[in-house]
């Protein structure tokens, strides 16, 4: 798995460290490949991380379940956005990769957004 950071990084990995109980969040859903929290800081009345349990950094790793884990994420998102009443209204699902894009934690996540008209947003 050429995208995985070694153990030592993930240790200090902030959703890492989430999904072990270390740091306090509110798990909204797991399963066996991924796990739901609520943005620290929300950019949306909605703003969801689906986050996969596999430290993968980027959504472009060649990991052999890579396919499978991005479905299964939008999957989540699409459940997540009915049980949080924005489905009908719409959202906006978002993976930030890579220094231009302004991806701050190096762990795969896609951005669950919505309850408001997204506009033009970068
Ligand atoms: P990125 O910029 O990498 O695409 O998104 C990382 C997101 O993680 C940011 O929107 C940031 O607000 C969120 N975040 C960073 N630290 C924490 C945390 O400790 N708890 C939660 N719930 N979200 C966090
Ligand atoms: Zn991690």
């Amino acid at each position: 798995m050429a995208q995985k950071q070694s153990a030592r990084t993930e240790k200090e990995c902030i959703f890492c460290r989430i999904l072990a109980g270390e740091i306090p969040s509110e798990i909204l859903h797991r399963d066996d490949l991924c796990f739901v929290i609520r943005d620290i800081a929300p950019v949306a009345p909605v703003h969801l991380l689906v986050i996969p349990i596999q430290h993968y950094i980027h959504a472009t790793g060649e990991a052999q379940d890579m396919e499978a884990t991005l479905g299964h994420l939008m999957s989540v998102a699409r459940d997540m956005a009915k049980s949080e009443g924005i489905f009908d209204s719409g959202y906006r699902m978002a993976v930030n990769q890579g220094p231009d894009s302004g991806q701050s934690v190096d762990h795969l996540h896609l951005h669950v957004l919505g309850g408001r008209v997204l506009a033009d947003e970068g």
